[in-house]
């Protein structure tokens, strides 16, 4: 075992869960078993819960402009650290070195954003009436939980810790069983960054975990990012607890490729929206529609799909059963009659031959009724459906229930705003196969990809961290006004 067992982290400390319980950690780039996840039970989060209670009342009275100073530290401990959390990333999830140094670049930037939070959340103040002022203002809302799915170990964390606790909440993480070391890690820098003990906990584990989470009483906000199937159970169980819930769930992304794309340009973004971080991103294109005949362009696609090497420029899916479940995909699509272009099954890598990789895979003549076209499958997959219209193609990625993202490639500005104004998902791309919102744009899809008011990150956070005060006051008994009592 390559580090030792994961513990949780609560009020500063790294300590053993009380369940005894432990599941292996196993790296997916080559199977070597990295660590052993030590299972919480209901006693550890109620220990979190509890030292995060006991230390919010000085870190929320604590001003802003100080709270974010740890911020400033810890974006310079995130660069000074890239490498390290970068190798972490990768070891634990699979994806390639430079797939994890984007990812850690990505965490300085939300960390960024968080230092700028001052900025944003000044209140309101009118005098409404004579010597009668409204105010507002935006208050934290207590302890607070996030939990998080295994693509991207440490983004995700960082979509919520840096502007939660900004903002004055009290964090209690709960990392993906899968992947829990970069977590681990990142305590370790906030904890370095002078974040006070008690603000930041982790508590590692599975359902058992996330339901204590959803039912506990002094937990007061709960966000989520993980499946579809997983978002709707925790979006449903933490507010049927009166809890604030914001749940993002998976994505089924529909790229529609016109006749006018620049081909080049169109199949180097197709390729690498499909099969960055090996096809395991919410924002990966996974279905595409040629609309017209844009055969040329698929040939191209192909060309640069076999340009992605497994084990080289393509890093490994999560686990063995990630990549069987991939690879029935394709079988089953090969079976119901569509052509499988570039064909990504039965791939062993070189000196790595228990990792789990799935090579770049380029499904044509899909049809719309089969599972390739219809679910997620969360691997470096492309499924092409071709139609004679835009409007069929806009038919089509309007049907299915996702909602996270879409793309088109034209060189036609008009026919870009008709698709932008008529594709049902959140984050739209014109010419841009991953488009992600960058900071301080907010990130969230539509549909069954998210559950709850608001975006997770940019200014659509303050929103779901914190609460508005109103305040009402008067300090002129002189001016006899009594319309207020
Ligand atoms: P997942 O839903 O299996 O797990 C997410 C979290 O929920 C984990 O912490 C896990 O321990 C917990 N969990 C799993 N099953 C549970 C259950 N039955 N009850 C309660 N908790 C449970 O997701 P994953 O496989 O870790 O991540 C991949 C999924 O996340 C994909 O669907 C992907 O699209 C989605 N995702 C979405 C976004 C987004 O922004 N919309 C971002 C990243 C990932």
């Amino acid at each position: 075992m390559k580090y030792p067992s994961t513990q949780n982290y609560i009020n500063g400390k790294f300590v053993d869960a009380s369940s005894q319980k432990s599941m292996d950690v196993i790296s997916p780039v080559n199977g070597e078993q990295l660590s052993k996840l030590q299972l919480s039970n209901a006693k550890d989060l109620n220990d979190a819960v509890s030292a995060a209670k006991a230390v919010f009342p000085a870190w929320s009275k604590t001003p802003i402009k100080e709270r974010v100073q740890v911020f400033f530290r810890y974006k310079t401990l995130l660069e000074k650290n890239i490498k390290v959390l970068a190798e972490l990333c990768s070891e634990e999830n699979g994806k390639t070195y430079g797939e994890s140094v984007a990812e850690i670049e990505k965490c300085i930037e939300l960390t960024e954003f968080a230092t700028s939070l001052p900025q944003l959340v000044t209140g309101e103040v009118l005098e409404v009436s004579k010597g009668v002022e409204c105010r507002t203002e935006h208050v934290a809302l207590g302890v607070v939980a996030s939990i998080v799915p295994f693509n991207f170990p440490s983004m995700v964390p960082n979509w919520t810790i840096p502007n939660a606790i900004a903002l004055g909440n009290c964090m209690i993480l709960k990392p993906s069983e899968k992947v829990p070391l970069s977590s681990a890690k990142i305590a370790l820098l906030l904890k370095e960054a002078g974040l006070p003990d008690g603000v930041f906990n982790i508590v590692n584990g599975g359902i058992e975990i996330v339901e204590a989470i959803c039912d506990h009483p002094e937990i007061e906000a709960v966000s989520f990012v993980g499946s579809t199937k997983v978002a709707k159970i925790v979006y449903q169980r933490a507010t049927s607890n009166y809890k604030r819930c914001l749940a993002l769930g998976g994505a089924k992304n529909h790229l529609m490729v016109l006749p006018d794309a620049m081909p080049a340009m169109t199949a180097q973004n197709v390729a690498a929206s499909m099969s960055g971080c090996a096809g395991q991103r919410c924002m990966a294109a996974s279905a595409m529609i040629g609309v017209g005949n844009v055969d040329h362009i698929i040939d191209k696609i192909c060309e640069e799909a076999r340009k992605v090497v497994p084990g080289e420029n393509l890093g490994a899916v999560i686990n063995k059963e990630s990549q069987e479940r991939i690879e029935r995909y394709i079988t089953e699509a090969e079976k119901q009659g569509a052509k499988i272009l570039v064909d990504g099954r039965n791939i062993k890598v070189a000196g790595k031959e228990n990792g789990t990789y799935v090579g770049p895979t380029v499904i044509d003549y899909v049809t719309p009724e089969m599972s390739v076209a219809q679910e997620e499958i969360f691997g470096p997959v492309i499924s092409i459906m071709r139609t004679n219209t835009v409007d069929e193609a806009l038919a089509i990625e309007n049907k299915n229930p996702y909602g996270n993202a879409a793309s088109v490639f034209t060189q036609n500005g008009g026919m870009a705003r008709y698709i932008i104004d008529r594709a049902s998902a959140g984050m739209i791309g014109v010419n841009v196969g991953v488009p992600v919102p960058r900071e301080p744009f907010s990130f969230g899809g539509w549909n069954e990809s998210k559950f709850g008011v608001g975006d997770i990150t940019g200014k659509s956070s303050i929103e779901f961290w914190t609460k508005l005060k109103k305040s009402t006051t008067k300090w002129n008994p002189e001016a006899g006004v009594n319309w207020m009592s």
